[in-house]
């Protein structure tokens, strides 16, 4: 048997970095998890092929080949997943799906033959057994959580990790919090479950053995959701793994805020190799996160946890959101001078959406509030919002003419920088100097330093790093990187807004 592994292209938005992607010689920000997974589900004696459109093209060939078509994607990336099933059908071929986007949405998608959802090391082996005794089912799927401790080695085989800007794992599934426009704990429930240490580091030993990427993503949702196992088994396991491994990569996650209350966590994540770290900040308005549930966020200085936490050593990358019921006309300006004061570097604001599986979209449904078909548009909301229409979109217009702004970046990144670095680390993250790095370095200065609108920011974060904080080069560069691909965002979100503007 045949089975080629689809992931469909991502669209443009903050998390693909695509232009940044394009200035560090990568081809994507990340490689397909879930589908390099699904591949050791599968039997041995099947032929497996992944083709990630995020790196390559689809050819007639490849599709030609199969026997069967497995497509998984996220919501976000639901208009080409589209096409892609429209085109591999020209082919006449059976395509599966899986994943968040058809776990939630698989009515739209008529053309599908199987959907094998939910959890797949739970439905797939029955889809599997199915297909081997001649009569497979449309729907696979389950209520059940799967046993991750259980879950195979992921099938790096199938890639080029040198694509990719990040390797990835995945330690935890599940979130403790129930944030109502979030639809992971429908997806994975509230009791995280986690891998165990040794799969872990099995999983890291195979990334190294594939190549060593620049970061290793854990792609947890909330990777301190289990606290008690995170500190007694996976943070001792990468420490000592870090000390076997001078030259391992450095790791990034996602945590909620309060990892800034627990003092012996920060560290322990430090020493493992955590750096970057994404924050679910939300909003600056206490009532705002009442309604959107987000109680760990609630009665706490969020500015100053967010300094103690870059001041620990970690790169904070702020998710905010505006459009909320609660939300005055106030809160854009409100958001803007939280973010500019904070030093968040990379900040990421959306419209508040309801997307399907999320108890914000039960909610909004029954109050008749939902605009139908629903779309991952980081411009758009499917909510009839409180707030008019023109007033929320002008609002979020000026939080991103502001946070896009090369001087304002300029001045959030000199203002981190300033402080960050002189924390100590006794397992410091190395990286060897090679030939590629030379070629991004020129590529950084051709695209942000002369060919970019920001260039004038460009080079005097990089001269004043160099004078004052010459530790701090690698991330300044970073950062002036950065100042190009959010000229490019903003240019695309222009354009939907005038788009925008007319319809309203
Ligand atoms: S903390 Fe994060 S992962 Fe957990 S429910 Fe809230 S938004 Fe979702």
């Amino acid at each position: 048997m045949n089975i080629l592994l689809l992931y469909p292209e991502m669209p443009d938005t903050f998390w693909a970095m695509k232009h940044l992607m394009k200035i560090i010689s990568k081809k994507s920000s990340y490689p397909p998890l879930g589908l390099l997974t699904i591949s050791r589900l599968l039997p041995n004696d099947w032929e497996k092929k992944l083709v990630d459109l995020n790196v390559t093209n689809l050819s007639p060939a490849d599709v030609e080949w199969a026997d069967y078509v497995f497509i998984s994607a996220m919501n976000v990336q639901a208009e080409y997943a589209k096409k892609a099933i429209e085109y591999c059908k020209k082919f006449n071929k059976k395509v599966v799906a899986g994943g968040p986007l058809f776990t939630h949405e698989f009515e739209k998608f008529s053309e599908v033959d199987h959907f094998v959802l939910n959890e797949a090391e739970i439905t797939l082996p029955i889809f599997i057994k199915d297909i081997t005794e001649g009569k497979p089912q449309r729907y696979y799927t389950t209520g059940e959580f799967a046993d991750v401790t259980q879950s195979p080695l992921p099938d790096w085989n199938l890639i080029d990790l040198n694509k990719y800007a990040y390797a990835i794992v995945q330690y935890s599934r599940g979130c403790p919090y129930r944030c109502d426009f979030c639809d992971v704990t429908t997806l994975f429930g509230r009791k995280p479950r986690t891998k165990t240490s040794n799969q872990i580091i099995d999983e890291l030993n195979l990334i190294l053995a594939s190549g060593n990427p620049g970061m290793i993503l854990f792609a947890d949702d909330n990777l301190i959701g289990n606290r008690r196992d995170l500190k007694n088994n996976l943070l001792p396991a990468l420490i000592d793994w870090r000390r076997r491994n001078k030259n391992a990569p450095g790791f990034a996650t996602q945590v909620t805020i309060n990892l800034a209350d627990d003092e012996e966590m920060m560290k322990l994540m430090i020493e493992a190799g955590f750096r970057h770290i994404f924050v679910g900040i939300e909003s600056v308005s206490e009532e705002s996160l009442e309604d959107c549930k987000k109680t760990q966020n609630l009665r706490r200085d969020l500015l100053e946890n967010v300094k103690l936490l870059q001041q620990k050593g970690y790169i904070v990358t702020g998710g905010f959101i505006v459009g909320f019921d609660s939300d005055k006309e106030s809160i854009f300006q409100e958001q803007i001078e939280f973010i500019q004061n904070s030093g968040i570097v990379m900040a990421t604001v959306n419209i508040l959406k309801a997307p399907p599986g999320t108890d914000l979209n039960i909610k909004l449904k029954l109050e008749d509030r939902l605009i139908e078909p629903f779309d991952f548009d980081e411009n758009m909301t499917n909510i009839i919002t409180k707030m008019d229409k023109m007033v929320l979109y002008n609002g979020y217009k000026k939080i991103l003419d502001n946070i896009y702004n090369p001087q304002k970046i300029y001045n959030r990144a000199s203002q981190f920088l300033s402080y960050y670095g002189n924390h100590r680390a006794e397992n410091p993250i190395r990286k060897e100097f090679a030939f590629n790095d030379l070629v991004t370095l020129f590529k950084i200065i051709y695209f942000s330093g002369i060919m970019g609108k920001g260039r004038l920011y460009f080079w005097r974060l990089f001269i004043r790093t160099i004078f004052v904080n010459r530790k701090n080069i690698v991330h300044a560069l970073l950062f002036g990187a950065l100042i190009f691909q959010f000229q490019r965002l903003h240019e695309k979100f222009m354009l939907s807004y005038y788009q925008i503007s007319e319809s309203l």
